[in-house]
């Protein structure tokens, strides 16, 4: 039995976060909220309507300026077999946005959104790995990292899921690195 303290089991594996039979998905959004492309538009396709019309309350009640990078907020997960969607903002490395800790915290809150939210199992993936421009190395030794620092009572499972053959390799050599 885990108690709400314990570090969660971290898995790593290659697939379609939309898919993913979980409490709680995190999508690499853009502080609009408003969908985009790479995993955020994978997600609002599969989420369908719902998910954007929250997004946009979402937007105009809490962060009419958009959601800042290194921030996370959670919606429901409407169409999909997750019951929430937590969206956060990774650094744009062709932006400027070069600041390991703005990473870390994309991570960070995440998680501790989850938790927030009562999430038991999560499902994450390379956050900024993809138009944001983060090396996957380095996205995948951040994310390891965070997990094992972040406290996020109440979550068991984090399951990192890849949507290539190199980016699950990097997740793999980064957990392996990190027992
Ligand atoms: P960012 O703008 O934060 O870089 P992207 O969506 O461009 O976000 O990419 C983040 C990662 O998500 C990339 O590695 C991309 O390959 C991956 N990705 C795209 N679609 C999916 C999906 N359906 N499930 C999981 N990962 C995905």
């Amino acid at each position: 039995m885990m108690n709400g303290n314990s570090s969660p089991r971290i898995e790593v594996v290659r697939g379609d976060i939309t898919t993913q039979q979980v409490d709680a998905i995190v999508n690499a959004a853009n502080s609009g909220l408003f969908g985009g492309g790479g995993v955020d538009g994978a997600i609002h396709r599969a989420a369908g309507p719902g998910l954007l019309l929250e997004c946009r309350e979402v937007r105009h009640n809490t962060w009419p300026e958009g959601l800042p990078v290194g921030h996370a907020v959670a919606t429901g997960g409407h169409d999909l077999p997750a019951r929430w969607v937590v969206h956060t903002v990774g650094p744009n490395r062709h932006a400027g946005q070069t600041d390991p800790a703005l990473l870390e915290s994309s991570f960070r809150a995440s998680l501790e959104t989850a938790a927030g939210l009562g999430a038991r199992s999560v499902a994450v993936p390379a956050i900024s790995a993809g138009i944001y421009g983060w090396d996957a190395d380095e996205v995948a030794r951040i994310a390891i990292s965070t997990v094992r620092t972040t406290t996020a009572p109440g979550v068991e499972l984090v399951r990192f899921v890849l949507f290539s053959d190199r980016l699950l390799e990097a997740f793999q050599r980064a957990l392996e690195a990190s027992r």
